[in-house]
């Protein structure tokens, strides 16, 4: 066995002229050069300062996991030798690299055979997925994935725009503790989907083909594998250790392996408008109107995606123009005056897409030998463009925890072992989608008194700029995902409409009224808070699945 070492960067951080995405860049292509003539390959970064304490615990720990060795408190290439001799009865696999660059390290070549088998490798061209917030940015940076927004034209989001009758506020993400590449991103989905591609495929123990999944196969309760259609026609078998199920919004596989509880509140209509500048560049445009929210958000150098929500499980039917006619008496009088002529324009032309709004909370049937992720395991309302930071930030997690693991073939101590991972994903998971399913019902209009107040306080709130729109923005963002916050916020809310309505001078139907905005609100925040389970969402710590500690070998 060859094991090589290699100081990286040594005792220097980062150079300051050179962008950190093109330094970790070339870090990565050096690392895969190096990959081709070692079994073994550890490549120190030895970052100083505050980075230090990081860098000995991540790597200490990587490190621990590989070699079955405790974690080390010095790291450095005597102490990584003289533990790699140490455990030489360990059965190394090939070409494990175990990498840090700054605090990044490379897990995805811990040569474990993956093979993915998609429905259709051509660019999707869909209206799904066009926003990812600058929480799920900070995630494709951890999986060494941010160049997959480079080079398709992706715009850069600072933050949103809120209209509401005549009135607008600027709302921007809280990014300055970030380096200054951290921002959301809105480009072509597809375009995205296929640089992602082109990176795992270019992956050497990554097989990625072209097939149709149709059944599952399972074996006395255990997932063995999978049963599908390949390119050609042929019906084939694929078999593995742990079967990665992730076949989105309209899964036909999930059926085993949750307990599905599908809700469709609304559809979105989606218009592409051409060569038109947004009252705010670089900004999420949310129009508060009437029956439910317009968005608007810039997804290439010359082109504005808008959605408009529709409320129910139909929209106005398109063949007999019935939805061009709403799109352009009911929606285009509240869309802002800039916007007007092109989206008309664009209705006119007729490329109108439309695409269910599903939720449905994460409620796993925990199966050996299969896992559930992405939308076919858990959907939001896609009004806060939370779905990729929440499937990012699964795929995370579930990297963390597989990484310690050299063997997945016991698939009853694997699967009872990831379970921790329901409860690891709660804290981002469950703020983004309680967010998506109350701000929705709360931007959405209403002929209820109590409901327009609190539509309206909301927008009040987060015009008082501060921590009043710093908060809720970090919520949506994904940069600070934490439930109590999320819930403070949501009654200060309705407590600063109540307050409205109480002061100067209360009277007995304000009063009523701000009972109702109270029990209202109560009653769009709890049961999402039920779905997404109490305990996982708030006391994570006092679930026993969350202390499960990798298998022993
Ligand atoms: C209208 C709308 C707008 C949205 N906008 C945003 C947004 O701006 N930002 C955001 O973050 N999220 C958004 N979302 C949510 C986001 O699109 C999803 O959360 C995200 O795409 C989920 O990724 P996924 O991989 O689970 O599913 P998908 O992206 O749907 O991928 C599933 C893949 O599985 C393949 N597949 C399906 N069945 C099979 C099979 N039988 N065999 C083989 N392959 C199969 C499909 O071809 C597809 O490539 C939006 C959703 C909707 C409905």
């Amino acid at each position: 066995m060859s094991v090589k070492f290699v100081a990286y960067n040594n005792g220097v951080l980062l150079p300051q002229s050179k962008p950190k995405r093109l330094y970790k860049c070339e870090c990565r292509i050096r690392l895969m050069k190096m990959l081709s003539d070692a079994d073994v390959i550890v490549v120190l970064s030895c970052v100083s300062g505050a980075l230090l304490p990081f860098a000995r615990n991540t790597l200490g720990k990587v490190i621990a996991s590989h070699f079955g060795s405790p974690a080390t408190s010095h790291i450095n290439p005597q102490n990584l030798r003289r533990l790699l001799n140490y455990q030489n009865t360990v059965k190394y696999r090939r070409n494990l690299l175990v990498a840090m660059c700054q605090q990044e390290y490379l897990p995805d070549h811990d040569g474990r055979r993956v093979r993915v088998i998609e429905r259709d490798l051509t660019e999707p061209d869909r209206i799904v997925g066009e926003l990812l917030q600058p929480g799920g940015y900070l995630k494709l940076i951890e999986l060494g994935l941010e160049d997959c927004v480079e080079d398709i034209d992706a715009q850069r989001v600072f933050g949103y725009a809120l209209f509401k009758d005549g009135r607008n506020t600027r709302l921007s993400y809280p990014l300055e503790k970030f380096h200054s590449d951290v921002a959301g991103r809105s480009f072509h989905n597809g375009r995205f989907i296929q640089r992602m591609r082109e990176k795992a495929s270019s992956l050497p123990n990554v097989q990625l083909e072209q097939g149709t999944v149709s059944s599952l196969l399972e074996d006395n309760g255990t997932i063995k594998g999978v049963m599908f259609k390949s390119k050609s026609g042929e019906i084939k078998k694929a078999y593995a250790p742990l079967t990665i199920v992730c076949d989105g919004c309209f899964s036909n596989l999930r059926g085993s392996l949750c307990n599905p509880q599908v809700d469709v509140p609304s559809c979105f209509v989606g218009l592409i408008l051409e060569n038109c500048q947004l009252p705010y560049e670089n900004h999420g445009h949310v129009v508060l109107a009437d029956p439910s929210p317009i968005l608007f958000y810039r997804i290439s150098s010359t082109e504005i995606r808008c959605l408009v929500d529709v409320p129910g499980q139909k929209v106005p039917s398109v063949s007999n123009g019935d939805l061009s006619k709403y799109l352009k008496t009911v929606v285009a009088p509240q869309i802002p005056p800039e916007l007007q002529d092109s989206f008309i324009a664009t209705v006119d032309k007729g490329n109108i897409r439309t695409m269910p709004n599903r939720s449905m909370p994460a409620a796993p049937l925990p199966t050996p030998g299969a896992l559930l992720m992405g939308d076919a395991f858990n959907m939001r309302h896609p009004l806060t463009g939370g779905g990729m930071t929440v499937a990012l930030s699964d795929i995370v997690v579930l990297r963390n925890l597989l990484m310690p693991l050299h063997d997945l073939h016991d698939s009853y101590t694997l699967c009872q072992y990831l379970e921790s991972f329901y409860t690891l994903r709660k804290p981002v998971a469950s703020t983004i989608n309680t967010l998506a399913g109350a701000l929705y019902k709360v931007f959405s209009a209403s002929p209820d008194e109590a409901r327009q107040e609190m539509r309206e306080a909301c927008f009040d709130y987060l015009s008082l700029g501060g921590v009043f729109s710093n908060g809720p923005v970090s919520l949506l963002s994904g940069l600070n995902p934490r439930p109590l916050s999320l819930v403070v916020h949501f009654f200060a809310v309705a407590v600063y409409g109540v307050g409205r309505l109480l002061l100067p001078f209360p009277s007995p139907k304000r009063i009523w009224i701000g009972a109702r905005l109270i029990s209202g609100a109560s009653g769009i925040i709890f049961p999402i808070i039920k779905a997404e389970g109490v305990r996982q969402m708030f006391f994570p710590a006092t679930v026993p699945a969350y202390y499960r500690t990798p298998p022993t070998e």
